[in-house]
């Protein structure tokens, strides 16, 4: 899958609030790309990604995935089409609370009406380490444990890209370290795309594209894309 983002922007508040998040950012990601997006607290990395994955709309700019315009489609269309394509790991988890490991990780095809491949999600928690914990409830695992069940219920719909927002920013380096390896094969032995935010230039390096934002402007390093 294709994904290409033209001037795409995101103005918040107006007159002296006016703060220009996401400035034009112009950007094209291919599949089985890994790609990092490093830059200061403030400046636009959630709000690319948010725009990128159809979270959020943008002030002006288009998008598309394999030529369609995803802002174009619907509510309810634009729902179905994230929880089947796109996979989205947060900083902060975001498991529901009531909901054990495995329904957790079940719950973006329940939303869709289908029964989760069983045998797959096996495979994943086997590969994420958490075959063990998958009746228990989230305050019953640690937060490295969090995230490896958030990243299975990011890849139980078998999506295309996953967009990771500072996955391993609530995670001591040893857990963080240990949920990006597991990302790590499990995107190379999937063939995923995988788009990721981070603070750590260690994690920014292992990806093949590397682009820092600062202000809103994006750009490519070792590439000037804005020429
Ligand atoms: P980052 O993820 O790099 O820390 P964000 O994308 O969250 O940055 O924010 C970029 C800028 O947009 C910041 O100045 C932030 O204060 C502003 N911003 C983000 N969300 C909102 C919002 N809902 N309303 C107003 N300003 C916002
Ligand atoms: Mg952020």
């Amino acid at each position: 899958m294709n994904i290409k983002a033209k001037e795409l922007s995101k103005i918040y508040g107006s007159g002296e609030n006016k703060v220009v998040a996401l400035d034009k950012a112009d950007l094209e990601i291919h599949q089985g790309d890994f790609i990092s997006i490093m830059g200061p607290s403030g400046s636009g990395k959630s709000t690319l990604l948010h725009l990128l994955s159809g979270l959020d709309h943008p002030t002006s700019g288009s998008l598309t995935y394999d030529g369609k315009n995803i802002y174009e489609m619907n509510d309810k269309e634009l729902s179905a089409f994230r929880r089947q394509r796109i996979g989205f790991i947060f900083q902060q988890f975001n498991l529901l609370p009531v909901l054990t490991a495995q329904e957790n990780i079940a719950m973006p095809m329940l939303l869709d009406k289908k029964q989760p491949d069983r045998e797959y999600l096996e495979e994943l928690a086997k590969l994420l380490g958490i075959s063990k914990r998958l009746t228990h409830l989230p305050h019953e695992l640690s937060g490295g444990q969090q995230q490896r069940v958030a990243i299975a219920r990011a890849l139980i719909a078998k999506p295309d890209i996953i967009f990771a927002d500072e996955p391993t920013g609530n995670l001591d380096s040893k857990s963080g370290g240990e949920v990006m390896e597991m990302l790590g094969n499990i995107r190379e032995k999937m063939g995923k795309t995988l788009a990721i935010i981070t603070h750590d230039a260690r994690i920014a390096c292992m990806a093949d594209r590397q682009f820092v934002i600062m202000d809103g402007i994006i750009t490519e390093k070792g590439r000037d894309i804005r020429l």
